[in-house]
């Protein structure tokens, strides 16, 4: 048995003994955005870090790592009640929101993910439905999907902020990803970079894939409860196939 092999038993036997489940069907994959498909997130902190800025608030620029997940409403509303003891106004967190979404955008396109194309490849080849599960609502980048990764996601299958009364850690985006795909927990797969967004799709019952994309450590990610954690997209590229495959066979 190789040492991979190994880590994907072991991880699939901690699965089923945190979740009850006794046999694993994956018919979907419930995929994260920012961080996972697209390399945005130092782009995103910029943006957070300077908007923050306008209104006369410093936050390091990796504290922003820690909130992806949540949508902009929570990050404005945890911020805005930590340096201000205040509540923030609907309209001021539009206001704020808007902004950083500007500052995003005026950074110039992102990248797609190196080795994400190959994941999703993968998924489709092992006839999982691909929903998109996102705690963003920057249109700029969801509405390019269709032309990075043609083909993976029917138009629909997608959870953003819009769409949720609770972001990431809470388990409804990746519960409601699950309701679009018509699939039960453990027939569903979550794809994942940020430590709340793991906390979400473990509380949703799925095996949580926790891909570390940026400065975030392995031990957040465990913490965060992640039932697999590869160091970056390609490292997940180069064994996902083969995980599917015990998946199937448990
Ligand atoms: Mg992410």
């Amino acid at each position: 048995m190789t040492h991979v092999t190994a880590i994907i038993r072991e991880a699939i036997a901690a699965y089923r003994a945190r979740t009850g489940y006794e046999h694993i069907r994956p018919r979907a994959a419930l995929i994260d955005m920012d961080g996972t498909l697209y390399d945005s997130m130092s782009n995103h902190a910029t943006a957070w870090q300077r908007m923050m800025h306008e209104i006369g608030v410093e936050v390091p620029h990796d504290e922003f790592f820690l909130y992806e997940g949540m949508t902009g409403a929570a990050t404005i509303t945890h911020l805005i009640g930590r340096e201000e003891h205040r509540t923030p106004t609907p309209e001021e967190i539009k206001r704020l929101y808007h902004r950083k979404t500007e500052l995003f955008t005026e950074q110039g396109p992102v990248e797609p993910m190196p080795g994400a194309a190959e994941v999703l490849g993968q998924f489709q080849r092992h006839g999982l439905r691909c929903v998109l599960v996102t705690g963003s609502g920057q249109s700029s980048l969801i509405n390019r999907l269709a032309a990075d990764y043609p083909g993976v996601f029917i138009p629909g299958d997608r959870i953003t902020s819009r769409d949720v009364k609770r972001g990431k850690p809470s388990p409804e985006p990746y519960q409601r990803g699950m309701q679009i795909a018509g699939v039960q927990p453990w027939e569903a797969i979550v794809l994942e970079n940020a430590p709340l967004g793991v906390q979400s799709g473990v509380a949703a019952g799925a095996f949580t894939i926790g891909v570390t994309t940026g400065p975030i450590p392995v031990e957040m990610m465990r913490q965060a409860g992640a039932d697999i954690i590869f160091s970056s997209m390609p490292e997940c590229a180069a064994a996902i196939d083969q995980l599917l495959i015990e998946l199937q066979h448990t």
